[in-house]
């Protein structure tokens, strides 16, 4: 067996470095790298299941065009595609001007693409509509960093486990979701007994089960439980007055607003008794070091901002930040979430952590790229789900989509799939194909994947690490940077001559010099050498930076992080007469987001070959439901039919359903068929930990056809039915 060389995982945002090993190109053997920061050696099933998914049968290897959506695809060389993609770009662009036009990319993609594409469609085609699937992660936790500290940048890192006193896990399931790092923290358990992990989530996940306290918290009921836990810290007096004082602006306001509480009626929002919530406030309040983590639990609400915010009004009552130990840490879902925000891809935003709607960032990008002064627009793009709505209201005519499955992703997936059919164009790349997506795409680009490239990518902590290429791409794909570099060059637009990923990623680290994340000591020369710094990294000698805010200076205009009272708010759709159940979606430790690769992989399918829906068992004998008898579950937005599993680990009134399965794998019966596209207002994020929906028994699951959805038995009479048209067959 040959050494191939080492990679970063390209699954979720630990960020693990992990060696390949293999013969005859086949990847054999995967282990953690034991000197990598991030995992210590460590990896997860995922990261040791690489192996199957990468030379597979549906890899996508030439450019593909159709010309017609009743017609299949034909494979192209790249000039051809090129070609034909800029003759409708442009045609619509004169047409309908440049917010007719859209990228919506992913975590998946390398900081080098995020910033061509970001230089292409910002600096050079004239919109901002470019944005990511981390909004559906990451946005809330962007605009909490952003609102409460002045920038967006976990100031934390993971070494901080292991000198935490308590550790607080409000909406992750980490011991699923980021494996590497939930195993960190049992290990510092070990070590240190008297640590005190604290768990609040809904559900008694495989999270809570290993910790300390589980505090279930209502579904929703986050603010309210974090003013409880604010105003019990006043009450306390468990108060860091020099640093309230030196550091923080806002707090005379926030504790009027938290003295006007009631206690014990938001306890009950919260749905914690208010002795649960004392005992975590004394723990926090008497703790040296507190380290919060969270996920998506906070993040996909509409009042995620506000719920980031919540929790860091506790790190500022308690000075429990800029040390070690201590911080509130967002964990990233994807392996490069952090790099697409750092690089500018979500559709306010500019290169450096700038957005588009602050003059000064906007002049120094222009001048830059050498843009004229006034070539970005001011106004920020669509966010996810607004490109998707803009697309069916006929505002937006042509979206390419990289490295993403919005098909299985994105909320209220019969909108997605009406949106997509009355596009003039969509342009997916990806390194496979058939997804959800592809199959509804007029051009199909070959992207090289993880180990075919070199590229560059931020985890969870700001760790900024370098990933060589270990194998040969097949047949024409490309690295997604150069596939976009090339049709920039096609299109004629100035500034994309870059003959390798160095030079992107050498001209990109410019654009940070002097902003919160510095990467300018960063060079492509250092990277190749030391694999990997954390930002800020100003110059070629400075070591990198573990914490942010060490100095206890936050990058607001006064150097002061900000207090931000919020009041609970009820999420959008609540159970009613009609709905009268609370769906929440998420995560399994087998899969990883649309299955897109882990289905791949035999030994994880085994370990979940199928969707389900997790029921309590209160509610499973209402409705009279054994263990995998099905269950309709009906939405305002769609119907799906998924065997039950009767667990008492999802609360009463409440069903879970992972959102991994897309039609590919369970025609007609992903979870985003039932959620909502309700966004935040700031955040723009979705909400898809909370909707109604009503449940019954069905004796017999419906059998569909996996492209049309449509029930078979139907399909067989209807000979007229346009297959290759979803969008058409799923109105009404
Ligand atoms: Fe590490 Fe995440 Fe990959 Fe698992 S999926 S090996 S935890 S990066």
């Amino acid at each position: 067996m040959e050494k191939l060389g080492e990679s970063i995982c390209p699954y979720c945002g630990v960020g693990c470095r992990l060696a390949f090993e293999g013969t005859g190109g086949q990847v054999l053997r995967v282990r953690g790298v034991e000197a990598a920061a991030a995992n210590l050696g460590g990896m997860c099933a995922k990261g040791a299941q690489l192996g199957p998914t990468i030379h597979t049968q549906d890899r996508l290897t030439k450019p593909q065009i159709r010309l017609s959506r009743n017609g299949g695809f034909e494979s192209v060389d790249w000039q051809t595609a090129f070609l034909y993609i800029r003759e409708i770009l442009v045609n619509i662009r004169n047409t309908h001007g440049p917010d007719a036009l859209a990228f919506y990319g992913s975590g998946q993609l390398d900081t080098e693409t995020v910033y061509v594409v970001t230089k292409l469609f910002k600096g050079c085609l004239g919109t901002n509509n470019t944005d990511s699937n981390s909004r559906l992660c990451m946005a809330a936790a962007v605009a909490g960093y952003r609102t409460s500290l002045g920038s967006d940048g976990p100031p934390t890192c993971y070494d901080d486990i292991d000198d935490a006193d308590v550790i607080v896990i409000m909406g992750s399931n980490m011991a699923e979701a980021h494996p590497v790092t939930f195993d960190r923290i049992k290990a510092s358990k070990l070590l240190r007994p008297d640590q005190h992990v604290v768990v609040i989530d809904p559900r008694r996940t495989a999270t809570a089960q290993a910790a300390d306290v589980h505090l279930a918290v209502a579904p929703g009921g986050d603010i309210a439980l974090l003013n409880v836990l604010g105003r019990m810290l006043i009450d306390l007096g468990a108060l860091d007055h020099a640093f309230i004082e030196r550091h923080t602006r806002g707090f005379a306001e926030y504790r009027a607003f938290l003295e006007q509480i009631d206690i014990v009626d938001l306890c009950g929002e919260a749905g914690v008794a208010p002795e649960d919530a004392y005992s975590l406030a004394k723990r926090i309040g008497s703790a040296r070091s507190f380290l919060s983590f969270y996920c998506m639990g906070l993040n996909q609400s509409t009042v995620g901002m506000w719920k980031n915010n919540s929790l860091i009004n506790l790190h500022l009552l308690t000075g429990q930040i800029g040390k070690p130990g201590a911080g509130p840490f967002s964990l990233t879902g994807q392996p490069n979430a952090m790099g697409g925000r750092e690089a500018g891809l979500m559709s306010g935003a500019l290169p450096g952590y700038r957005t588009v709607e602050d003059e000064e960032h906007r002049r120094e990008v222009e001048s830059f790229w050498g843009r004229a002064p006034g070539s970005i627009v001011a106004k920020p793009g669509l966010s996810a789900v607004e490109m998707f709505r803009a697309l069916e209201k006929g505002q937006l005519k042509a979206i390419w989509i990289a490295g993403t499955n919005p098909v299985v992703s994105l909320p209220d997936l019969h909108h997605v799939r009406r949106a997509l059919g009355k596009a003039q164009l969509v342009i997916v790349s990806d390194a496979y194909h058939p997804t959800e997506t592809s199959e509804l795409a007029d051009v199909l680009l070959p992207a090289a994947q993880w180990g075919e490239k070199e590229w560059t990518s931020t985890n969870s902590e700001r760790m900024v690490s370098f990933s060589p290429k270990l194998w040969e791409a097949p047949d024409l794909a490309l690295p997604d940077w150069e596939i976009m570099c090339r049709f920039a060059q096609t299109l004629g637009a100035p500034g994309f001559q870059f003959t390798s990923r160095d030079a992107v990623w050498d001209e990109y680290i410019q654009l940070t010099r002097g902003r919160p994340c510095d990467m300018a000591g960063m060079s492509s020369t250092r990277l190749r050498e030391c694999a990997n710094l954390q930002w800020p990294c100003p110059t070629p000698d400075h070591p990198g930076s573990k914490r942010l805010y060490l100095d206890r200076r936050f990058p607001t205009p006064d150097g002061k992080a900000i207090f931000l009272p919020r009041d609970h708010r009820e999420p959008r759709e609540v159970p009613d007469h009609e709905f009268p159940y609370v769906l929440t979606t998420g995560r399994l430790y087998s899969h990883w987001h649309t299955l897109t690769r882990t289905a791949k992989a035999d030994k994880l399918m085994r370990r979940e070959p199928g969707p389900f829906v997790e029921v309590n068992p209160h509610d499973a004998s209402v409705l009279d439901i054994q263990e995998g008898d099905h269950l309709q579950i009906s939405s305002r937005r769609g119907t799906v039919q998924l065997p039950a599993r009767v667990r008492d680990s999802v609360p009463a009134g409440m069903v879970f359903v992972p959102f991994h399965w897309g039609d590919l794998y369970a025609a007609g019966n992903a979870a985003n068929y039932l959620t909502i596209s309700a966004i935040g207002r700031v955040a723009k994020q979705p909400e898809l930990k909370f909707c109604a929906v009503s449940l019954e028994k069905v004796p017999q699951p419906r059998r569909l056809d996996p492209v049309t959805h449509v029930p078979a038995a139907r399909l067989a009479d209807e000979d007229e039915l346009d297959e290759r048209r979803p969008a058409e067959t799923f109105i009404g």
